[in-house]
């Protein structure tokens, strides 16, 4: 059976499994995804089926030995990297000491890479050669937002696929049919407003619907501080936690929809508040609106490649420019 998978993975992972790929010894897996579409869920189906004893056409069992060790984490064939920080040179080199020594109970051993986005010569010679070394019988599986970023040395000895977040209305159906809190307590305008500014994922779209959108309400209702010459509203507005990256997110949205009003472009992201689109739309100029999202974009970039510097720096420089370019 398989279990847990996102409807719109199923034909992904029926064109991998069944594909030729299996067979070979040693190779790399990418799986490039345009938005957050739930990409472990399918990773962690198709090694089970790789894994499973008992596998027939595209399901597998679920009880066999190899199934249960993958369900209980505790695979000594299987390792992943869940998160970009846990990749070091160190960490790597550390599976070439343990996972290789261990036993074989299954095929292949895999090790998985989720949301790879790193970029650290070591490691990818390292990795390198563990694809490239015949004595090990190796998958290693990538999925990540953009494949190009992979260095071609790598890249030339995986197999790799793409998959797109689906169409809205297949999102909204699937919301609607899946999740009667929001069915009872959103309007169709409401879910595909969340949908459009998930950037069409329907995962993080019922994650803002069920958790954040009250907060996405106040942030909207309350945007006009832009205007105001006291800084420290500013503050308020962009409160400064973990969910700072969410604010920003909701007001280049707002942005871009303002920009698209501008143009008599009524495909909006924020069909729900056209309103408050209308009235900013008067109040900002073209120009300070394409320097506000350079801005955002020079933020989100420093935000998250510099790791080790305290964040205060980038946010408070950040709101400086913002209230700087708006107001004078
Ligand atoms: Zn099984």
């Amino acid at each position: 059976m398989v279990i847990n998978l996102y409807p719109w993975l199923k034909d992904l992972y029926k064109k991998i499994i069944l594909s030729n790929i299996f067979k070979r010894k040693n190779f790399g897996l990418i799986i490039n995804y345009n938005t957050d579409l739930g990409v472990d869920n399918l990773v962690f189906n198709i090694i089970k089926w790789l894994f499973c004893n008992y596998k027939f056409n595209f399901k597998f069992c679920n009880k066999c030995l190899n199934c249960n060790l993958l369900n209980n984490n505790s695979h000594p064939n299987y390792f992943c990297f869940k998160n970009n920080k846990d990749i070091s040179l160190d960490s790597v080199k550390n599976i070439n000491n343990i996972f290789f020594n261990n036993l074989y109970i299954s095929k292949y051993k895999i090790i998985y890479f989720s949301n790879f986005n790193f970029n650290n010569k070591f490691i990818n010679n390292f990795l390198l050669k563990i694809i490239e070394d015949c004595f090990y019988n190796v998958i290693i599986i990538f999925s990540c937002l953009n494949y190009i970023k992979i260095p071609n040395t790598i890249l030339s000895r995986c197999y790799k696929y793409i998959i797109y977040s689906p169409n809205e209305n297949y999102i909204l159906n699937w919301i609607l049919n899946n999740n009667k809190y929001i069915k009872i307590n959103f309007s169709n305008l409401k879910i595909l407003s969340s949908i459009r500014i998930s950037n069409f994922s329907p995962i993080l779209s019922v994650f803002l619907l069920e958790n954040l959108w009250l907060l996405r309400k106040f942030f909207i209702n309350n945007i006009n501080i832009i205007f105001n010459k006291d800084i420290n509203k500013y503050i308020n507005l962009f409160n400064n936690n973990y969910l700072l990256e969410y604010y920003i997110n909701w007001f280049l949205y707002i942005l871009l929809d303002i920009l698209k009003f501008k143009n008599i472009n009524n495909v909006y992201y924020n069909i729900d508040c056209i309103n408050i689109i209308k009235k900013l739309s008067n109040l900002l100029s073209i120009n300070k609106i394409f320097l506000i999202i350079d801005e955002i974009f020079i933020f989100l970039n420093d935000f998250k490649n510099y790791l080790n510097l305290n964040r205060n720096i980038f946010y408070y420089k950040f709101i400086y420019n913002i209230f700087y370019i708006i107001n004078f």
